[in-house]
């Protein structure tokens, strides 16, 4: 383990001098809840923090008719109390659990699609949503859809000088249900040992579409896009889903790590898809 000092933070006045701080190789510091962990663990010796927490470029959330855009810098419990919140419940579901109170007013959403954890839980309402994501550096802005953007654990799209902006959130069509489950090795404050999240378009209980994105299962959050189609015209009834969950299993390519066995990610992911019966 590396040996760090004390570091260095800049608090940019706006937004370009922010990006050019960046460039110069300055890392980007939201709420810190990961930045400063892994500092003092001796992980990351940045030459020096560039504080974008509060730049206003990047903080609220602007609901439009067909979406809403949501800053980078606004953290899980702006969001949880947002109108976002009410208006697509599956953010409210993935927030209640994600840390603690004072994790979630300080975390930023931005904090958490860069850190590009396969367990980052706001990866999942994204994932569903077929969010893009809107980024900035010293070429200008580019526009990148959430699955493009997360390339591995830890590995982004994001190039050198480039800063996460915010978040363009779709709105679906119609009035799907939404529904999360996070297993973890604790009842409370947990990093997912895997999750599912679902939007389900139901008309009686018959399933017209469906989205599902399963957490911490794979390098990043899984679509299982051949397990979403077979859903299509099915009943949410134990008899119609039991069959689909070997596919689901295997739609994940899990590893083995602190929070639980490869094997046992694999067998649970496919079991969670009977929660869905709960939306009955
Ligand atoms: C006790 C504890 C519990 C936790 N529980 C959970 C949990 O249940 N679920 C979960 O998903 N996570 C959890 N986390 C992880 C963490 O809190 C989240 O990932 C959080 O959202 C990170 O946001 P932040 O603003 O604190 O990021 P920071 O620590 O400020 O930054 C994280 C990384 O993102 C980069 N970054 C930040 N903002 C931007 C930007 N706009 N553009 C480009 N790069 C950027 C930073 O350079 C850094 O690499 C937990 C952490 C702790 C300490």
């Amino acid at each position: 383990m590396k040996k760090t000092g004390p570091v260095e933070i800049v608090k940019p006045k706006n937004l370009f001098e922010a990006v050019e701080y960046v460039r110069e190789g300055g890392m980007p510091l939201a709420g810190g809840t990961d930045v400063f962990v892994r500092i003092r663990r001796g992980f990351w010796d940045p030459p020096f923090l560039v504080y974008i927490g509060e730049l206003p470029e990047l903080r609220g959330v602007e609901i439009r008719d067909d979406g809403a855009e949501v800053g980078a810098a606004v953290t899980h419990a702006e969001l949880l109390r947002s109108e976002l919140s009410r208006r697509l419940p599956i953010f409210k579901l993935v927030l209640e659990k994600l840390g603690a109170p004072a994790i979630r007013e300080m975390g930023t959403i931005g904090g958490n699609v860069a850190n590009a954890s396969p367990a980052g839980d706001i990866l999942i309402p994204l994932y569903l949503l077929e969010a893009r994501v809107n980024l900035v550096g010293p070429d200008g802005e580019r526009s990148l859809p959430v699955e493009e953007f997360v390339l591995g654990p830890g590995k982004t799209a994001l190039e050198r000088g480039e800063l996460i902006k915010s978040f363009w959130i779709p709105f679906p069509e119609g009035k799907p249900r939404a529904y999360f489950h996070k297993v973890g090795r604790r009842r409370a404050l947990y990093i997912a040992v895997l999750s599912l999240g679902a939007l389900l378009w139901l008309e009686g209980d018959v399933i017209r579409e469906a989205r599902l994105a399963l957490g911490a299962v794979a390098p990043t959050v899984v679509r299982p896009r051949g397990v979403e189609a077979k859903l299509r015209g099915r009943r949410l009834s134990r008899e119609d889903l039991e069959p689909l969950c070997a596919e689901l299993s295997a739609a994940t390519s899990p590893i083995t790590d602190v929070r639980g066995p490869d094997w046992y990610r694999r067998e649970a992911a496919g079991r969670l898809l009977l929660g869905l019966l709960r939306l009955r």
